[in-house]
């Protein structure tokens, strides 16, 4: 097209303070932010002057053009501007099945937690205050108690996540002395949590000993020197080494630990109260077991297996629980009010055990039995049927899923899934739909299909679910 005809439409495009006078616009304001509004306008008309410069838009209404794009700008910018207000942090349906899934914010918590956030956040607290002497108070009072009777151990403290608690540990115990780790549990957990860099930057000295699928306790025993400081135990929780293999056990660490009279440390990452075998999970070592073992600490993570909101928690002997304690580190990694607030909540249900399934999200869907989860299915997938059969194929799967993420590395359960095909777009192109939708929903992508598999769906989540698959397969059209 020529550069005189680009011109003249370049000169149609209203100005951004016209666009701003009008009525619609105006009401937007009321409702979101001017700046964003204002940005809004901005990037659309930029864009149209763009896609006319670009021979993108090659000719406008010759009947009032100048009220075309008037129109067309403000319902884009309109658009454009909801989305700017949208929360950056969104609710997601989690359709993947992993029910520890950190990238979605691992364990969703109780009702008793949610309660325990809100009352925290909208009022003051005992924070920090004894109500019976009108002292300072600790702010790890609140749990300190409840996880020494859960757990058996002398002591507890509680910190901002597990990596804190391990570099809070080690720092305290082995600052410029020796640790000494088997090959086979120098793990790397997600992100950027390796034990070695964790151990370096806390100032201990790491001593591997053993080969990766081989360590006994000979070769503890042959690496202690004066310098040792500290045994430790890591369980490998996002992996396991399989076939010819020999770990030494947290048990017979605490007998090397005594002979050489070294206190012994068991890093559990996921850390359960309650035995998950009788769910047809893989046995975890239970933190409970760790401690009655004789480890000296162990760390544990408030929200993997443990159901709980995001903390480090650590227990041990209260001989070296206080010197963490006193450690200055312990402020700069301390918890806030809400974690202390969730944490009560969460640890108060597993005083009655059977509560504690039934209460705690993660542990009722990782629990959740696909025998009765089958109407389920059928039912969800005959109301998509009906609302979207002509836009897609729906049917009711049994699926085998890794339900732990991180927590439970061989842990692959059965259980019931949704099979979406859709006819007019490729199902790479709706899971972004479906990405951007509000509330998100993410499953897992298996070819040529979407699978949703429903142990993470979570109660009242389906009929969202329904209607947001339904609009977005509507508008879905042509393919990415
Ligand atoms: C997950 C994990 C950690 C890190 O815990 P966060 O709470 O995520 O910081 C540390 N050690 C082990 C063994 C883990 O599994």
């Amino acid at each position: 097209m020529s550069g005189k005809n680009n011109y003249n439409m370049l000169k149609q495009i209203p100005a951004v303070d016209e666009i701003l006078q009008r009525t619609e616009v105006k009401e937007l304001q009321q409702k979101i932010p001017k700046i964003l509004v204002l940005e809004a306008v901005r990037e659309i008309a930029a864009e149209i002057r763009q896609d006319i410069l670009m021979d993108r838009i090659q000719s406008l209404p010759e009947n009032n053009p100048r009220q075309y794009l008037l129109d067309l700008i403000t319902t884009s910018a309109a658009d454009r501007a909801r989305e700017k207000n949208r929360p950056n942090l969104r609710r997601v349906i989690n359709a993947t099945g992993v029910v520890l899934h950190t990238n979605l914010g691992r364990a969703v918590l109780s009702e008793r937690a949610c309660q325990a956030i809100e009352q925290a956040a909208s009022g003051y607290s005992n924070l920090e205050l004894d109500l019976q002497t009108g002292k300072r108070g600790s702010r790890y009072a609140p749990v300190e108690n409840l996880l020494t009777r859960l757990t058996g151990a002398e002591s507890a403290l509680v910190v901002n996540n597990n990596a804190a608690a391990v570099l809070l540990a080690l720092s305290t115990m082995a600052k410029e002395k020796e640790v000494i780790v088997s090959r086979g549990q120098l793990v790397e957990i997600g992100g950027s949590f390796r034990i070695p860099e964790v151990m370096a930057q806390s100032g201990a000295k790491l001593v591997e000993v053993g080969a990766t699928n081989k360590t006994h306790p000979r070769d503890y025993k042959n690496a202690v020197t004066s310098e040792t400081a500290l045994l430790l135990h890591v369980h490998t929780s996002n992996y396991r080494v399989v076939g010819f293999t020999r770990e030494t056990s947290v048990a017979e660490l605490v007998s090397i630990g005594k002979e050489f009279q070294l206190p012994v440390m068991s890093d559990l990452g996921s850390g359960s109260l309650i035995d998950l075998s009788t769910f047809g999970l893989p046995e975890e070592p239970t933190v409970q077991e760790t401690v009655k073992a004789g480890c000296d600490i162990v760390t544990f993570s408030g929200d993997k297996l443990l159901g709980g909101p995001q903390a480090g928690i650590i227990v041990g002997k209260t001989k070296y629980l206080e010197k963490m304690k006193k450690n200055p580190l312990t402020r700069a990694i301390r918890i806030d009010k809400f974690t202390v607030a969730a944490l009560e909540a969460t640890l108060r249900e597993y005083l009655e055990p059977d509560n504690a399934i039934k209460n705690i999200p993660s542990l009722k869907m990782l629990s959740a039995k696909k025998s009765e989860h089958e109407q389920r299915a059928l039912a969800l997938c005959r109301k998509l049927t009906e609302k979207a059969g002509l836009r897609a194929r729906f049917e009711p799967v049994e699926i085998f899923s890794a339900v732990g993420g991180g927590a439970l590395p061989t842990a692959e359960l059965p259980f019931w899934a949704i099979e979406v095909v859709p006819y007019a777009i490729s199902v790479a192109g709706l899971a972004q739909k479906l990405r951007g939708s509000d509330p998100a929903v993410i499953g897992r992508l298996q070819e040529d299909k979407l699978i949703l598999d429903l142990r993470t769906v979570l109660n009242g989540e389906e009929e969202v679910l329904v209607d947001i698959l339904c609009r977005v397969l509507e508008q879905g059209g042509t393919s990415e």
